[in-house]
């Protein structure tokens, strides 16, 4: 008897989005195209599991890239979602939603004097800048080859993310006279830093910086860098700007800067304070913040900013987040990152497991690398063949090199146990 043909819905799917968006997505690590797989069409998620179209189930490392710190799903986060809208969406005018997730963000990190919220982390960065460069009246930003800041014409060279999935140098359509107001220098390296501000002293507006490297995989800061970005840009005048997009409330409740003990002037989130809805925010010293309009000259507005059922999200997901939880995803990240590590060496595959608090990436490098130069002569060819294998048994891995993990609090020892067991065969796959 003939079969009836079962018709893959993710095909189905991703044909006509291909036929619809540019590359089949609508962001550019939705398309799989570093690891030569035909991309994935996600439907549902729940706790540490996302179902795709065809219904398989993967215990997911993605993590919505970030903001799922709960994992997917969470119904205190749901519930208070669904109770919002039962008094409409947005109202155009403050709600008290934005007051009470401003205090909470306050109060979790006290460099935060006051903020502004907007819809993404690109928004964020990029206002935040303005901010500076208006503060200081002067016009160079410095940024980290490798660094991630969204996608604001300064900020594409040399970033990480899509861009060094890509393997593009940045962006056609950026005003060369707007890239070459960022100075571009090694992350870890201290020196260059000092060189910067020597050549072009009292000219640099501030120094932005992603206190963890987490988009060009997870890069460790080295021991003073940190401290130094903070002296040296002080003493020229310069504001030191804290990209916590990833990090915020992901490395702890005070984000990397309570972790490392260095204050920056001002701060970027995004993603953990939306809890999955659309979000960025600016923060930090308020003689600072009170430059922003209406209260001072830097215009920075949004129609959808504040957005109650963000704001919701973000207060449910915020209050979830205690000291014995973080203690708890650490524990949780560390006993993967040690199974995955002893998974390697046992199928003598050269990989290095960096893990930072909870967020990791597996360099398939002998090392851990100190730059992004170093992260990308990493064997992505190795990681893409491990990252199909890993897919193949049912875990759903960054589908790229050059991208953080993100275990979440929903991950239990099964959760790591059955990623680790998978990785054994995986690793062993992906030796070519
Ligand atoms: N900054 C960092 C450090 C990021 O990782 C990202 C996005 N991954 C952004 C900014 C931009 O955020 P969004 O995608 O929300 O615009």
């Amino acid at each position: 008897m003939a079969g009836i043909a079962t018709v893959s819905r993710i095909t189905w799917l991703v044909e006509r989005a291909e036929c619809l968006f540019p590359g089949g997505v609508n962001s550019p690590v939705r398309a799989f195209r570093a690891v030569g797989r035909p991309p994935l069409v996600l439907e549902r998620g729940k706790g540490p599991h996302v179902w795709d179209a065809d219904a398989r189930r993967y215990i997911d490392y993605v993590g919505a890239w970030g903001p799922a710190i709960l994992g997917h799903g969470h119904p205190q986060v749901i519930a208070a979602i669904v109770a919002a809208t039962a008094n409409g969406l947005a109202l155009g005018a403050t709600n008290p939603h934005e007051v009470e997730l401003g205090e909470a963000i306050q109060a979790a990190m006290p460099s935060i004097e006051r903020l502004r919220f907007v819809s993404s982390g690109t928004e964020a960065v990029m206002s935040a800048l303005r901010l500076a460069r208006a503060a200081t009246g002067r016009d160079l930003v410095v940024k980290f080859a490798g660094a991630y800041h969204g996608h604001s014409d300064g900020l594409l060279v040399e970033a990480g993310s899509g861009i060094a999935t890509l393997a593009i140098a940045g962006s056609a359509g950026v005003p060369v006279a707007v890239a070459a107001t960022t100075i571009v220098l090694p992350y870890n390296d201290s020196a260059s830093v000092a060189r910067a501000f020597a050549e072009h002293a009292a000219r640099i507006a501030a120094v932005i910086v992603e206190p963890v490297a987490a988009n060009t995989g997870v890069i460790a800061p080295a021991p003073g860098f940190l401290e130094h970005l903070r002296e040296t840009t002080r003493g020229d005048g310069a504001l030191l700007v804290f990209d916590e997009v990833i990090t915020g409330f992901r490395l702890g409740l005070g984000g990397a800067q309570a972790r490392f003990g260095v204050t920056p002037d001002l701060t970027t989130l995004g993603k953990i304070i939306g809890g999955g809805m659309p979000i960025g925010a600016y923060g930090g010293r308020a003689d600072l913040m009170d430059l922003v309009a209406p209260a001072g000259p830097v215009y920075q507005a949004g129609t959808l900013s504040g957005h109650p059922l963000s704001m919701v999200a973000g207060i449910a997901t915020l209050a979830e987040l205690t000291p014995a939880r973080y203690l708890a995803l650490e524990e949780t990240a560390a006993n993967l990152a040690g199974g995955l590590a002893d998974a390697a060496t046992a199928a003598q595959c050269p990989a290095a497991v960096v893990r930072v608090g909870p967020l990791l990436t597996v360099f398939f490098r002998p090392t851990a690398p100190s730059d992004a130069a170093e992260a990308l002569a990493s064997d992505s060819g190795g990681y893409a063949r491990f990252f199909g294998s890993m897919l193949d048994k049912g875990i759903f891995l960054p589908p790229s090199q050059f991208e953080a993990w993100f275990p979440s609090m929903a991950h239990g020892p099964a959760e790591i146990e059955a990623t680790i067991a998978a990785a054994r065969t995986a690793f062993e796959e992906s030796v070519a």
